[in-house]
């Protein structure tokens, strides 16, 4: 089995090389990028096993690259590594679809079995029965998807809303959310679009429909 790649996007040259040096030893895969922008690139084109985030880097907040990684990649694990350890940071780095939170200084032991717990949590997921999502197989790399084994006709977006919201079943997620991570609209403006998607994609997928309805709060993938 290939060593998991681990994503470090971390600025600061002797946390990278010194945590760099500590995650090939443990047989993983390091592939370190120092900037927002370079890791947002290599994500789509490395698909890494997870990512260790750093907040502050020179060009983009972490907290933006962590809602566009989760956009590309609705079930990689984001862990955000930061000094920054107020209350307020940390709701807004999960709300921002980060799997974790760890501040600096951290210790080692701890980051590790968290990383261990996150890989293990992550392959469970991808080796979940499709039954169990309500027969819909969401495939990313390939682009596609199918319920109980017919393949579905999706635009763009109805893919991406899918996909989102099956990597999240049995959740509620608020609509905020949903806008933020699918649209990248954190102010709400394509909330009628998210109305629209979704009932296009009930069309698509047919009955039953696994799609509930949260009123007030936004939607739920019922498995
Ligand atoms: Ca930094």
């Amino acid at each position: 089995m290939a060593a998991p790649r681990i994503m470090l996007v971390e600025d600061d040259e002797s946390i990278a090389g010194a945590l760099a040096a500590v995650l090939a030893e443990r047989a993983f895969d390091v592939l370190h990028e120092a900037t927002g922008r370079g890791a947002l690139a290599s994500a789509g084109a490395s698909t890494p096993a997870l990512v260790l985030l750093d907040l502050g880097l020179p060009d983009t907040d972490g907290i933006d690259v962590c809602r566009r990684l989760r956009a590309i990649s609705p079930a990689m694990p984001i862990l955000i590594l930061t000094a920054r350890d107020s209350e307020v940071d940390v709701v807004l780095g999960l709300n921002a679809g980060a799997s974790d939170y760890i501040t600096k200084p951290f210790r080692l032991g701890e980051l590790f079995a968290r990383i261990d717990a996150h890989l293990r949590h992550a392959t469970v997921t991808r080796e979940v029965d499709p039954a169990t999502t309500g027969g819909v197989v969401v495939d990313r790399e390939a682009r596609r998807a199918t319920r109980h084994g017919v393949e579905l006709a999706l635009r763009n977006k109805e893919f991406e809303l899918l996909a989102f919201l099956v990597a999240n079943a049995g959740r509620a997620l608020p609509r905020e959310r949903i806008l933020a991570e699918v649209w990248d609209d954190r102010w709400g403006g394509a909330s009628k679009t998210l109305d629209m998607h979704v009932s296009m994609l009930r069309r698509r997928l047919g009955p039953p429909d696994p799609i509930a309805t949260l009123r007030g709060v936004g939607y739920r993938f019922d498995p």
